[in-house]
């Protein structure tokens, strides 16, 4: 096992990590997230516990709260969920019956398995009614949403994305919902970072409930949390425990209180908007090289390559780029002709580089070597030579140099 992680290490340092939805948290999160908390079983809430003990837990939790509330200016904070899908599940449970409907952004345009793919428990359990994005624009159609909206009539408009380009109008969908006495969750799993920081406009004055992970562009520990107005706060809370979860996962919290004050500063907020920088730059470099994007371009942390003019699929160049130490993840594209396994797309985000301390103009060397390797994907010199460029590339960053 030793091996194994230390080779893991050396994977994450020596290759170009464009996955959006990954990131390199600090040492002390990651410290926190390896500390004697994880020994500590403390099912309920601070004051209010099962167990004996948990004075000290219990410091922790209030301290993630607290720092939390303050970061996203919200009423009320969970801290507890284990992952995204369960804050999700936790979130649904609270405020709909079994066979409600849920109106969700479709999965294969950018949405998330939680938020109503048959496969998911939420596409199981609720009646879901997916929205698109628009055939011209490939950016959200709120016109079109407040037609399906009116059709349904949903009890719950959930929006956010796993990979979406654009700037999210929440304000819009909170009318929508206000419409057709809906209520709103959004979901920041994504861009919670950039929502702290002022990189991309707040959900909180205009959703009854707000679920993120906080490992993505947040840049804290694995996990998640749930925000909500103070008359949700004990329907959430019950919710997630004794509802879906039992005992919490002290050590995580502990570790997102860390993420959490690393997140109240302004280093952190250069960061947010460094990583926005650094995707219109990668963007507009790979619009130069003749690539079509998805709406074009972004606005946020991530964009989706179109692949179908290049005659190439996602599975393709994803595979190719990896032999190049780039890794990125294969994605479908709205309106996509190929599986989900196949794809016609790539996704690229650029919150790990960014971490690394990366700017535009690594951003530009990366996008050409993206580019040299899908303009000849055949060719195994190329990819070693991108290869090559790619180790050079990160040893100018280093990930983690304490490390070893
Ligand atoms: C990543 C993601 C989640 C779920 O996160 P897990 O922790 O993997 O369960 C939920 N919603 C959205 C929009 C996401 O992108």
């Amino acid at each position: 096992m030793a091996a194994a992680i230390q080779a893991e290490l050396e994977r994450q340092r020596n290759t170009l990590i464009l996955i959006a939805s990954e990131n390199f948290a600090s040492r002390a999160v990651m410290e926190a997230q390896g500390c004697v908390m994880t020994n500590k079983y403390a099912e309920g809430y601070p004051g209010r516990r099962y167990y004996r003990g948990t004075a000290y837990v219990d410091v922790a939790e209030l301290l993630a709260k607290e720092r939390c509330t303050k970061l996203f200016g919200a009423e009320h904070v969970n801290v507890q969920p284990h992952s995204g899908t369960q804050a999700n599940m936790a979130a649904y449970f609270a405020v709909l019956k079994p066979g409600d409907t849920i109106m969700g952004m479709n999965l294969a345009h950018g949405g998330h398995l939680s938020h109503g793919s048959p496969v998911n428990f939420s596409g199981k359990m609720y009646r879901i009614v997916p929205y698109n994005v628009s055939r011209d624009t490939e950016m959200l159609d709120y016109s079109e949403m407040l037609d399906i909206a009116k059709k349904n009539k949903p009890q719950l408009i959930v929006v956010g994305a796993s990979s979406y380009p654009r700037i999210i109008n929440f304000k819009i969908v909170r009318e929508i919902a206000d419409e057709v006495g809906a209520m709103v969750m959004a979901d920041i799993a994504h861009i919670a970072g950039l929502v702290a920081a002022g990189a991309h406009p707040s959900p909180v004055p205009y959703s009854d409930i707000i679920t993120t992970t906080t490992h993505k562009t947040l840049r804290g520990p694995r996990g998640a949390l749930i925000m909500c107005r103070q008359e949700l706060a004990s329907a959430i809370d019950r919710s997630v425990f004794p509802g879906t979860q039992g005992g919490p996962f002290m050590q995580a919290i502990a570790a997102k209180a860390v993420a959490f004050k690393e997140a109240l500063t302004p280093e952190f907020k250069d960061y947010q908007f460094q990583i926005v920088k650094n995707a219109g730059a990668l963007a507009d470099r790979l619009k130069e090289n003749d690539f079509d994007l998805v709406s074009g371009g972004t606005d946020n942390h991530l964009m989706l390559v179109k692949l179908l003019k290049e005659g190439i699929t996602g599975k393709e160049a994803d595979e190719t780029l990896e032999r190049a130490n780039i890794t990125l993840n294969k994605n479908m594209i709205p309106f996509d002709p190929a599986t989900p396994f196949v794809t016609s797309g790539i996704r690229i985000g650029t919150p790990c580089v960014t971490t690394r301390g990366m700017k535009e103009k690594e951003m530009v060397q990366i996008a050409d070597l993206i580019t040299a390797v899908l303009r000849d994907i055949k060719n195994d010199t190329t990819i070693k030579f991108v290869g090559s460029e790619v180790r050079d590339l990160c040893d100018q960053f280093q990930l983690y140099p304490d490390l070893t």
